[in-house]
């Protein structure tokens, strides 16, 4: 790698001509928009189609800066500070579009982002008194190509060094965990929508930055020629050549592509972009994680990304009223789907720590609330999935929450975790009402919870899964662009202790058994050291010798750390085991709630279980079917 810096550097010393410089700024400049790509086409999981539109421009915003003559401004810039205003004109264009079409998924925001490109260059060939139309801009011939040369040489190392720096933050994993599961995320405390536009804001503007240098070196700019979809499907095809989601992808594809072309070009000559299209096919199909991919475990692929299409998150940029809506945009369907939400925790004041325990005595609800939903509605077209429903967990409580399949328990945790907006009611949080805070915000203020159907970041080992579950509302601007921290490690090292997953430290959690899944999960959720966890059926799939494991941590959890416990279970026993008290729950209304025992004699909630002919149900004591979706 050094000896291959070395030549680049004296290459215009050992004689390279001006012509020689320039293919080698072009491929310096394909090398670029290939990293730009892969932000947020690899690490993010947005496959971004019209990428090649921040090109067009910077380009075509850095010549109308340079060729401003005798109009109002007098004179046109010079070229570094046009250049430079290129770049932030695309990276704010990239941030407010980034904003509007992020919130689409999979295939969905790839054709969004094809139409952004073939609309912005439509406008641009259309606003002709701006940009000179079809017919372009010239700029006036320019001297020195080796300072570009060497500009941007300096510029795609110093792109190199901080992608590679950047996959190693908090920042950089967090990115991949929007990829992996961006409703787990959000639920995890994690800014979802702020970190995804943020990068996909700065990709815009970096290749923004190569669309002016690019232009001032060519000296002329046209609609067709500056916003070419060729330099996406460059920058795509040599990242998947390369590596999708790996630093070094990108830059070795894009090469390769590079010299490819070359040599396809002077072999094939009309032939070779059939030839590249199968290069294309054989690479999807055949390599799906590309050269650098093979080697390097945190590469990934197309295929996968889009089969999966997680579900969108409810929008989690700022607090307020925007909450509200944005969230339905379940496009799901496929492996993790599930609307279901999840939140995590956060440490929020008071830890109650070692309160009070494990005698499961029944004054202990004398501890102040935490959580309090009062007439909860949720209704899915005709359907109300709960239907004005009351419950509250005190400080240390444990509480249980049954009723029969489709009753409304999972609903009811969507809610409560802000992954679902709710119809009416409100939902409190030590008094405060956090009914309309996106689920992030929820997490942070210290409310953990696990999914019904486990979402854990698949492609992530056990450990780095456990280290991106933290209490993300203590992580500052500094935080965010460091490593994890000793403290965070240690904690991980300790949870994996305890839930038995220390041998699977550096395992994928996609490799894991389903209990082992559920281990994993529940780590997640105790990482960000909440006050409450809610946990939706942590037993279900597992192994019954394991569901002993289960029952005995969370009960440690409960007595060791005062956390606060609201369990969905099918199994009775288990929750008349580790509960105080239990809640239950039937065609969306509460139905009875009172001691285990108190509820197990109740005859509406035998009868809801074993109840009237005809109704599907479950049997209350029994193995659940956990299966229910
Ligand atoms: P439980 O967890 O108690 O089994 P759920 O909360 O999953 O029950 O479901 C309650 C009802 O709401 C069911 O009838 C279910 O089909 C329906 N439901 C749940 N989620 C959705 C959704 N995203 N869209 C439409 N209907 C839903
Ligand atoms: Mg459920």
């Amino acid at each position: 790698m050094a000896a291959v810096l070395a030549w680049l550097v004296v290459l215009p010393a050992l004689g390279a001509t001006d012509s020689t410089l320039f293919t080698m700024t072009l491929m310096f400049t394909s090398v670029a928009v290939a990293i730009n790509w892969n932000l947020t086409g690899g690490f993010t999981g947005y496959v971004d189609f019209g990428h090649a539109v921040w090109f067009g421009l910077g380009a075509y915003a850095t010549t109308i800066l340079m060729s401003l003559q005798a109009n109002s401004l007098g004179i046109g810039w010079p070229p570094i500070p046009a250049i430079v205003a290129g770049a932030v004109v695309a990276g704010v264009l990239a941030g407010l579009i980034g904003r509007a079409t992020m919130r689409l998924r999979g295939p969905y925001f790839s054709i969004a982002m094809l139409g952004t490109f073939v609309a912005m260059r439509e406008i641009v060939r259309t606003w002709g008194g701006l940009t000179g139309g079809g017919v372009g801009l010239t700029l006036p011939p320019y001297l020195n190509r080796q300072l570009f040369y060497y500009l941007e040489l300096v510029l795609v190392v110093g792109l190199i060094a901080l992608t590679w720096r950047l996959r190693r933050t908090r920042f950089g994993a967090a990115l991949v965990a929007i990829r992996e599961d961006e409703l787990g995320a959000g639920t995890r405390g994690i800014s979802t929508t702020r970190l995804k536009v943020a990068v996909f804001s700065f990709a815009g503007a970096s290749t923004g930055l190569f669309g002016g240098l690019w232009a001032y070196q060519n000296t002329f700019v046209d609609p067709d020629i500056a916003f070419t979809e060729v330099r996406t499907i460059d920058a795509v095809m040599g990242t998947l050549l390369g590596g999708l989601g790996t630093v070094a992808g990108p830059v070795v594809g894009s090469v390769a592509l590079y010299w490819l072309r070359e040599v396809l070009w002077a072999n094939l000559l009309d032939y070779h972009l059939v030839a590249q299209g199968v290069l294309l096919i054989v690479i999807v199909l055949l390599a799906p994680r590309g050269i650098v991919g093979a080697f390097d475990r945190r590469g990934t692929s197309l295929l996968r990304l889009w089969r999966r299409q997680p579900a969108a998150v409810p929008d989690a940029a700022d607090g307020g009223a925007d909450a509200h809506g944005a969230e339905h945009t379940s496009d799901a369907a496929n492996d993790d789907v599930e609307t279901r939400s999840t939140e995590h925790t956060s440490d929020a004041a008071d830890g109650h720590a070692g309160a009070d325990t494990s005698d499961r005595a029944p004054e202990r609800t004398a501890a102040p609330v935490v959580l309090q939903g009062r007439g909860i509605v949720k209704r899915f077209g005709g359907l109300t999935a709960v239907d004005r429903v009351d419950i509250e967990v005190s400080g240390g409580e444990m509480v249980g929450l049954i009723g029969p399949n489709g009753s409304g328990k999972t609903t009811l945790f969507d809610c409560l975790s802000r992954v679902q907006s709710l119809d009416a009611g409100t939902i409190r949080l030590d008094g405060a009402d956090i009914s309309r805070l996106p689920p992030h915000r929820v997490a942070r203020l210290g409310v953990s919870r696990t999914f019904q159907i486990i979402r854990v970041y698949r492609d992530l080992t056990v450990r780095e899964n456990l280290e991106l579950s933290i209490q993300w509302g203590r992580v500052g601007l500094r935080g965010l662009f460091s490593r994890t921290d000793g403290e965070t490690r240690r904690r991980a090292e300790r949870l994996m202790e305890f839930l038995l997953l220390a041998p699977l430290a550096d395992e994928p959690a996609g490799t894991l058994s389903g209990g082992q899944r559920r281990l994993l999960e529940i780590g997640m959720a105790l990482m960000s050291e909440p006050r409450l966890v809610l946990l939706d059926e942590a037993t279900a799939g597992v192994n019954p010798s394991l569901v002993e494991d289960i029952k005995d941590r969370l009960r440690a959890v409960n007595s060791e750390q005062g956390v606060a416990f609201l369990l969905v279970e099918h199994n009775v026993q288990f929750v008349a085991d580790l509960c105080d008290r239990v809640v239950v729950l039937d065609a969306g209304g509460k139905l009875a709630e009172g001691t285990p025992s108190q509820i197990m004699d109740d005859p509406a909630v035998i009868e809801a279980y074993f109840g009237a002919p005809g109704r599907e149900r479950s049997d209350p004591r029994g193995e659940g079917n956990g299966a229910e979706q």
